[in-house]
């Protein structure tokens, strides 16, 4: 590996800082397609732990996995208005199937062949409600055929005219859920069941605090009833919205047919539901952990948990440390932690504990000639504190120290939201709260959408939830915190990615 760079400290540019911890700790790079990222294996590993962790809670509360085509027929998205309007500015589409040589040379030399124009143009999915719900107008019949619970895992497109790794890329990954259910009461719980599993996924996991609420209408999905979300809150005050659980109603069924036979003989549209989580959480946990001396995992969707370094000088040292590191190495394994024993002797130990920081490793092990003498390891943590740790006792105390992590990097994460949050704001108040750095304002709301626009232009501040019950302030406000007029209810304002 190179020799490190230095990171853009984040109080002096926060956009540059990201970057660098994105490409000091090899999660991701830029592609030679404008707006599409290459997710690095470090980055898809974590991926892949957050795919894990999700998909087995997914089907604990009963969805099973399908896979529906990467295209979407053009006439399909035309069919519920409102959806076609939401994404009809950024969808790509396949309007030809072959090339055909021109004879020049160069970038011209292959040109779509218009005799393989198609009647139709297919979309490349930016979401599937259209085709999926086509498919489950073939396969509901009966009330006896819901709820029908279903998830995919897979890549969807949306042109992106301005991207940023993880955060807006024209193609990212997610998973999106998609169910029919008999009644409105059956789909508006599975939708808010949804919603805690995310806000579940992200504390417990991403070690993430979020907010749960409901969209106002100018902010919920293209097609939906209803939009809920989890917000969070990134260092630099800015909100991101981690994940969306969407009541759709019955506009899709309409749309599409998906009728059932009720227990008593007559037809209904079903009600449907869909909800998503993306590969921009990954973007979220960096803004959400990483200081300036780069990457901060918590320990759960850390690739490698546990890096033990050996420092020697001699010859014999080195067979001492090293041996003593291997049998840790299997120790730490066989108990299911992530670790990794870093025994490049080209490398100084010094540039391997600023290569592994970079790489946000929660916890490093150091041995030495006088530890492996005094049966120890020197333990120290990512976000600061070390310490001697006896090998006897290493696999138990490696396991509550990541566990320790785990929880206090959530802790510290929902200490700074706090402290950056106001409420009760009035409308002078919240004009300077957004002009000196933003956060989570929460302020009374009259529910016109002229005042979201007003707000908006003067402060790019948006609402991202309607918060629940929990978040919400002791006192309701009594009055929308921009016009004064009586509030219907609570908002919370932040300026967000
Ligand atoms: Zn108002």
């Amino acid at each position: 590996m190179a020799q490190a760079q230095k990171i853009t400290p984040r109080a002096q540019d926060f956009s540059e800082w990201y970057n660098d911890v994105i490409m000091q700790a090899e999660l991701a790079d830029y592609s030679p397609v404008r707006g599409c990222m290459v997710i690095r294996p470090t980055g898809y590993r974590i991926w892949e732990l957050m795919q894990r962790a999700l998909d087995d809670m997914i089907k604990a509360e009963g969805h099973q996995n399908a896979y529906f085509p990467l295209f979407i027929p053009q006439s399909f998205l035309a069919k519920e208005a409102e959806h076609v309007e939401g994404f009809a500015k950024e969808v790509a589409i396949v309007t030809h199937t072959r090339l055909k040589a021109t004879g020049k040379i160069g970038a011209g030399a292959v040109t779509p062949d218009p005799e393989s124009a198609l009647e139709e143009p297919l979309v490349v999915r930016p979401t599937s409600e259209t085709i999926i719900y086509a498919m489950f107008a073939k396969w509901i019949q009966s009330y006896r055929d819901l709820p029908l619970l279903l998830n995919q895992w897979c890549n969807v497109v949306r042109w992106e005219r301005r991207t940023r790794l993880f955060l807006r890329t024209t193609e990212f990954l997610w998973q999106e859920g998609h169910t029919a259910h008999a009644d409105e009461a059956d789909a508006e719980r599975e939708a808010r069941l949804i919603l805690g599993m995310y806000r579940k996924f992200a504390e417990q996991w991403l070690a993430m605090p979020v907010i749960t609420g409901m969209k106002t209408e100018s902010e919920k999905f293209a097609g939906a009833l209803r939009t809920y979300a989890i917000e969070a809150l990134m260092q630099d005050r800015k909100a991101l919205q981690a994940g969306t659980s969407h009541n759709l109603g019955q506009n899709f069924a309409k749309a599409f047919n998906v009728q059932y036979q009720t227990a008593t003989g007559g037809q209904e549209y079903v009600w449907n539901t869909s909800w998503g989580v993306t590969t921009r959480l990954i973007g979220a946990l960096i803004m959400t952990h990483s200081d300036d001396f780069g990457f901060v995992c918590p320990p759960r969707l850390a690739p490698t948990q546990v890096v033990i370094v050996p420092i020697w000088k001699s010859d014999e040292e080195r067979g001492q440390v090293l041996a003593v590191g291997e049998r840790i190495r299997t120790e730490l394994h066989t108990a299911g932690v992530r670790v990794v024993l870093d025994a490049r002797d080209t490398v100084k130990p010094g540039a391997k504990y600023f290569e592994w920081e970079a790489r946000g490793v929660p916890l490093r092990l150091e041995i030495g000639p006088r530890d492996v003498a005094a049966g120890q390891a020197m333990a120290a943590r990512r976000l600061g504190g070390k310490g001697p740790v006896s090998l006897a006792e290493l696999a138990r105390v490696v396991a509550r120290t990541l566990d320790e992590v785990q929880a206090a990097m959530l802790a510290a994460a929902l200490e700074r939201r706090e402290a950056a949050s106001v409420r009760g704001v009035t409308k002078p108040e919240f004009l300077e709260f957004m002009r000196t750095g933003g956060g989570f304002a929460y302020g009374g709301f009259c529910g016109d959408a002229a005042c979201e626009v007003a707000i908006k232009e003067a402060t790019a501040a948006t609402i991202r939830v309607l918060p629940d019950d929990e978040f919400r302030s002791r006192e309701a406000p009594q009055t929308c915190m921009w016009c004064g007029k009586p509030s219907l209810v609570e908002a919370v304002w932040a300026q967000a990615y």
